[in-house]
């Protein structure tokens, strides 16, 4: 993946932003929306580090409350795809943990875990994590928007590549993707490794 231009392109973006001392870690849902974004007369951000050192974006002033307000609407942990998907995994018969921590150490959650096969399903949403199809940037507070993106993209791919050394089989999911078509995927990919653990064992 050619990420060398975009993150120059976030570290020209990050080394404007402010350090904060103290950043809530959680991830917006419904239950706990995320911090309001902090108003200041220019679209500044504050970044904070997590456990693998990677920034955590605190948003700047939404352009209007209601702007606001529908952005916060935007959750990412228990969604309606992936609970579809969910409800499609155990009717099939399969049993998983729900957001789990599986790296030791780093706290980002995974939606669906497979503990035994090894199996992990990250559900990610269109917006948030720039689906090929669907991604696109919010007009106002543009730089922000696109530094945000790109830390996402960037964790995205280093959980990927966390997981795999770990042994993990990661299969991602995306919002707009068929319930069954996914569940396909899922499926084949724990039975198989089901399979593989049960003889090596
Ligand atoms: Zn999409």
């Amino acid at each position: 993946m050619p990420l060398g231009t975009d993150f120059r392109a976030l570290i020209a973006i990050q080394s404007r932003l402010e350090l904060a001392k103290e950043i809530p870690t959680s991830r917006p849902s419904a239950s706990s929306p995320p911090t309001p974004p902090i108003v200041r007369p220019t679209a500044r951000a504050l970044e904070a580090p997590d456990t693998a050192g990677y920034r955590r974006l605190v948003a700047p002033a939404a352009i209007s409350a209601a702007k606001r307000r529908s952005m916060q609407a935007q959750r990412s942990k228990d969604t309606a795809p992936e609970v579809a998907l969910r409800r499609e995994l155990f009717r099939r018969g399969l049993r998983y943990r729900l957001h789990r921590q599986v790296l030791p150490g780093l706290r980002r959650e995974i939606d669906i875990v497979f503990p035994g096969p090894r199996v992990a399903v990250d559900v990610r949403g269109c917006f948030w994590h720039s689906c090929p199809r669907h991604g696109s940037l919010p007009k106002h507070n543009r730089a922000w928007w696109e530094a945000k993106m790109e830390a996402n993209k960037r964790r995205d791919l280093d959980t990927a590549i966390r997981l795999r050394a770990a042994g993990w089989t990661l299969i991602v999911v995306w919002e707009h993707e068929r319930t069954e078509r996914a569940a396909n995927r899922i499926e084949r990919a724990v039975r198989r490794q089901s399979g593989r653990s049960s003889t090596t064992d």
